[in-house]
């Protein structure tokens, strides 16, 4: 078993120069207001735990990694937005991931909530606990599975038990291309990106990486392509920090048909007369570089007006649907969310549009009971709403297995 140590991080405790300028961009802290659960305060306590000594137990001074320092650690969304203001690059993303491994082998963070996922994942493959047999329930007909595909639709646990429609649009849209392509279905395991987030990082290298990787890589595809912001970031970067570079390229959904539009496989003709603005999830954006591609995407869709948020791209509020907070801090997430979709209004938008399937379900449901006037919907539905046409031709190879 590989247990990180403190002595890991020596060089970003000590290289944190109190500046404070990760505190106000950090959303639980704006939420709750506690010193002690900004990155800076949570650097400084770990550089007096590494610098404790026996002065400090000659006076008594407490300098404990106990409960309460990981609940201050786990006040956090995992959105990455320290990492970026950070002066002296902190890597922040992946720091609070193994801190917070680190705090569940000490035995000070165990979150019902969060084990409870993590039980869900191991036993099920999945995060909602779901029968596994039915991860493929949702592939319609019209699916043109190819036995020898050259690209894999992950669809990832969101969009398998509970988002099934984005998962049908992404079938349109490849079957509208004449993509040769294929879908795992029970071959596929949750990527583990959820988990990560909340410390449980130690499963995902030994067992969730490893397995993904080797059943796409086994299908002969060279392309991975997914619509999930989280399940992006696990391929594209969480998965090639643990176990190296994957066989095959990781796109996004959003990339992928900014790639097929100008190859001339695929054509957006319907116009679509909404004014709409890009929530930038922190897995896709922040945490991965792609700011440009869902715009882009956007821009594609004859007639759709696209208009920002103020806080945009690098400084994308999020949504507070990520690290697992909102499993625990229910209110305060809540809070987060109401705070962006109510700049949405303000930007003019009618619908709010997302690549990641928590932030959707979250903001959907916080604009439904706070009576927020913006319809949230994911990149991938607006994509499929500009198909002329639903029918498509298919490559010769490409035929259904179903
Ligand atoms: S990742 Fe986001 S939520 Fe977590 S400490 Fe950094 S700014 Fe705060
Ligand atoms: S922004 Fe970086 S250097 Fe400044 S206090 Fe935060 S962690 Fe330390």
């Amino acid at each position: 078993m590989v247990t990180a140590k403190i002595t890991d991080w020596e060089d970003d405790i000590f290289a944190c120069l109190m500046c404070g300028y990760c505190a106000p961009v950090c959303p639980p802290y704006q939420e709750m207001g506690w010193e002690s659960i900004t990155p800076r305060a949570k650097m400084h306590y770990l550089k007096q735990f590494y610098l404790r000594g026996l002065v400090d137990f000659l006076l008594k001074r407490k300098v404990r990694i106990d409960e309460k320092f990981a609940e201050a650690v786990y006040k956090c969304t995992s959105c990455g937005h320290c990492e970026t203001v950070c002066p002296v690059d902190i890597p922040f993303a992946k720091r609070w991931d193994e801190i917070k491994q680190w705090l569940i082998d000490r035995n000070v963070a165990d979150f019902p909530e969060h084990r409870q996922v993590y039980e869900n994942v191991l036993r099920e493959h999945n995060i909602y606990g779901e029968p596994h047999e039915e991860r493929d329930a949702w592939i319609p007909e019209e699916a043109k599975i190819s036995t020898h595909p050259e690209v894999i639709f992950w669809v990832g646990c969101a969009q398998s038990y509970r988002q099934r429609k984005v998962a049908r649009d992404v079938v349109r849209i490849l079957n509208a291309a004449g993509v040769n392509y294929s879908i795992l279905g029970k071959d596929e395991w949750c990527t583990g990106a959820p988990l990560m987030r909340m410390g449980y990082t130690r499963a995902v290298r030994a067992q969730l990486a490893p397995h993904n990787v080797e059943e796409v890589a086994k299908t002969g595809a060279k392309t991975l392509v997914t619509a999930c912001a989280e399940c992006f970031r696990a391929f594209r970067r969480d998965y090639r920090e643990m176990i190296g570079n994957p066989p095959f390229s990781v796109y996004h959904i959003s990339q992928f048909v900014e790639k097929l539009v100008r190859k001339k496989r695929l054509r957006l003709t319907k116009p679509m007369s909404k004014v709409v603005t890009l929530h930038d999830a922190c897995h896709l954006g922040r945490n991965c570089g792609m700011y440009e591609e869902p715009r882009k995407a956007l821009k594609l869709i004859p007639q759709l007006k696209a208009v920002e948020m103020r806080r945009n791209r690098e400084e994308t509020l999020c949504s507070g649907a990520s690290g697992g907070f909102n499993l625990i801090w229910e209110k305060e997430a809540a809070n987060i969310a109401r705070r962006r979709l109510e700049e949405a209004v303000r930007s003019g938008a009618e619908v709010l549009a997302t690549t990641c399937p928590h932030a959707e379900e979250h903001m959907k449901e916080v604009a439904r009971r706070a009576n927020i006037p913006i319809e949230t919907v994911d990149l991938v539905e607006l994509i499929a709403g500009a198909l002329e046409s639903e029918e498509a031709e298919v490559t010769p190879e490409a035929h259904s297995q179903r």
